[in-house]
């Protein structure tokens, strides 16, 4: 069977991930979360104090970063990869408040985001992935085959955000996540380099009104279509 690149683009908290994972293990296909790794590259900005209140040391991330390995490892009982920084484990510190406040940040710093696609570039040279990111259909894989732009109103995008923070961040309230939401999709939106916006022939889904299940049938036959093209 053919095999085809899946790009999934977006503003936060969209579902893109969940749809991703979806895809892939239904297709049997690699399924990479490239938010992570730009989480990961700010996780470790602040556990190297290179960014606080007073802003981003770029200079000293940019010569941190032949020290800084990112990778995925699969997880059998969990059914997905996991991110591992500097082969630790960091799939839970990067969902962290603290990391979603810096990493829009960091992920501005274009020696950051060429070292990071050359890595998303490398992982999807076989094709028979799902990448989710916010550059994968315009920089990443500007020739995959089929391209997702997913978007559903601020609420709705705080309100899953929030429930999902609950359960690890009991204390941070739903202005707070709401807040964060708006102030990364500017940052991502309108950075210069790589910004966020909706590739000419990506197919534009808003899942606000959606069930998982609804949203995987509508993706699944667009899947259909490019596999049979
Ligand atoms: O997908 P997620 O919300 O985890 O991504 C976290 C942040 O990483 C985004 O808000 C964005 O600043 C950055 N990012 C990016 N390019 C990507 C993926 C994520 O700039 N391809």
């Amino acid at each position: 069977m053919k095999k085809i690149t899946i790009a999934i683009d977006g503003f936060s908290s969209t579902g893109k991930s969940t749809l991703a994972k979806q895809l892939a293990q239904h297709l049997k296909y690699i399924y990479v979360d490239s938010g992570a790794m730009y989480r990961a590259v700010a996780l470790y900005a602040l556990q190297n104090k290179l960014i606080d209140g007073a802003g981003l040391k770029t200079s000293q991330l940019i010569n941190a970063l032949s020290a800084i390995n990112v990778t995925f490892i699969y997880n059998e009982n969990l059914k997905t990869s996991e991110v591992y920084l500097n082969d630790v484990n960091v799939n839970k510190d990067v969902r962290t408040m603290a990391v979603s406040n810096a990493v829009s940040i960091v992920a501005t710093v274009a020696e950051v985001r060429q070292q990071l696609v050359d890595l998303q570039q490398q992982m999807g040279s076989k094709k028979g992935i799902v990448m989710d990111g916010r550059d994968i259909g315009t920089v990443v894989f500007p020739d995959a085959e089929l391209k997702l732009f997913m978007t559903a109103s601020s609420e709705t995008r705080a309100k899953r955000r929030f429930d999902e923070l609950a359960v690890t961040e009991s204390k941070v309230s739903f202005q707070a996540v709401l807040d964060n939401i708006n102030s990364r999709d500017h940052l991502d939106s309108t950075r210069e380099d790589s910004p966020l916006y909706k590739a000419k022939d990506a197919v534009e889904i808003d899942n606000s009104n959606l069930s998982k299940e609804q949203q995987f049938d509508q993706v699944m036959s667009l899947v259909n279509t490019k596999l049979l093209a």
